[in-house]
């Protein structure tokens, strides 16, 4: 079913307004990602998820805005401080930041969608002054309980403009993974230039589409993702709004991202110049980027549910782990249900007991693993395989096997060798 007052499609480009937005790629109705369901037999809510590509400014964005409260609200349950990956990447981006920028003993340091705290405890630690911004309820109740003053709201201009009345601006503003997910990505950007003081620095970090596009990423392309940035679009989108992006550098989390820089002066560096030709060279910039894309990840779907099918038939028992929107995403369009998976297991406490959205596979305790014994275990967040890996040692010791299903469905033994 559509909810059509909760989805609103766009005409004009995201980052410039212009109009010439070409389709690239294209996949139905699917459920909200992390809108995970209470019951086994009530269908759930689906919108359109649709890429186009702006001819004019190279952003590759989504066609429809789902309303936020459809998305987050009460049934948002990401924390952070669930993943190792995500804290580590947190902990060495605050290291090089202080080291680099050398914020003073009174500075502010700021996180757009700063979640349960889990980088602003980092920074508190190391003695700055540090504000957390949050639209989700439970991660912000988490966050405070850790100290983290942090605001409960969307950030947006005019909340970064009450700041800076209050003489509240910040030094550093940390904002990671949060881009991306902006329905207003204008006003958002606007809002950083409000709140960074003149000598300030604003570190980003999104997923990157030439990461997406070469390893076939599909299931990172959900309705909170609205945008899809390479450096040419990024560059465009600040500097619209007055702000440099000064440098980039490429780092692995969330499948491949870029962490930006962005200031107040006009600094480029050189490998953001290279970047920004590598990727003009390449055609990232244009739909083109998109030739054979659909075609590929519909190659992958037949090889993993055949893969599925195969094993079911030899008998064995094949699982999930992982109940990442991304897992939504991939079971939904490759239409793989409880038939093939007998379950997903997911360390998030507040997922268990709840289902998939749309293929409805049940979500249970990691305990259950060893429990159960199932032959193999379907990694959907692939992004961290190898931190699954290690904690699922056990599992691969009593002869269990990991299928990645990204970039190309492959099934993996112990420490990650080949089985
Ligand atoms: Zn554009």
């Amino acid at each position: 079913m559509i909810k059509s007052a909760a989805c609103l499609s766009i005409s004009a480009c995201r980052c410039c307004g212009g109009a010439d937005l070409a389709g690239v790629f294209d996949m139905g109705l699917m459920p909200p990602s992390d809108g995970f369901s209470r019951s086994a037999a009530e269908p759930d809510a689906t919108y359109p998820l649709e890429v186009l590509m702006c001819e004019g400014c190279g952003l590759a964005q989504l066609r429809h805005t789902v309303a936020p409260d459809a998305l987050f609200g009460d049934d948002y349950f990401y924390f952070s401080s669930y993943t190792q990956t995500v804290l580590d990447n947190a902990r060495a981006n605050v290291e090089a930041a202080l080291a680099r920028f050398q914020p003073g003993p009174d500075a502010l340091v700021v996180e757009l969608a700063s979640n349960d705290g889990y980088l602003l405890k980092q920074v508190a630690a190391r003695g700055h002054r540090v504000l957390g911004i949050d639209p989700a309820p439970h991660p912000v109740e988490a966050a405070r309980a850790a100290g983290v003053e942090t605001i409960h709201a969307f950030f947006t201009e005019a909340l970064a403009a009450g700041l800076e009345a209050e003489g509240r601006q910040a030094s550093l503003v940390f904002a990671s993974n949060v881009l991306a997910h902006v329905a207003d990505t204008q006003d958002f950007v606007r809002g950083i230039r409000r709140l960074l003081r003149p000598d300030g620095t604003a570190i980003i970090e999104a997923p990157y589409l030439r990461d997406l596009v070469e390893h076939l990423e599909f299931d990172t392309i959900y309705h909170e993702h609205l945008c899809y940035f390479s450096v040419t679009a990024l560059r465009e989108l600040f500097g619209r709004q007055g702000l440099h992006l000064n440098d980039v550098e490429r780092i692995p989390i969330h499948g491949g991202s870029l962490r930006i820089f962005v200031q107040k002066n006009d600094a480029p560096s050189e490998r953001m110049l290279k970047m920004l030709e590598e990727e003009r060279e390449t055609g990232l910039d244009r739909p083109d980027a998109f030739q054979a894309f659909a075609a590929r990840v519909a190659a992958v779907g037949q090889e993993l549910r055949d893969l599925l099918r195969r094993l079911r038939a030899e008998g064995k028992r094949v699982a999930g782990y992982g109940a990442a929107a991304k897992g939504t995403i991939l079971l939904n369009f490759f239409r793989i249900g409880a038939e093939d998976l007998v379950w997903i297991a997911d360390k998030n406490p507040h997922k268990h007991g709840l289902y998939v959205p749309g293929m409805k596979v049940p979500i249970v305790g990691p305990e259950r693993i060893e429990a159960d014994a199932p032959d193999y275990l379907l990694i959907l967040p692939w992004n961290h395989r190898e931190e699954i890996m290690r904690q699922q040692a056990d599992f691969a010791r009593r002869g269990g096997r990991f299928i990645i299903p990204i970039p190309q469905p492959r099934i993996v033994g112990a420490e990650g060798r080949a089985a």
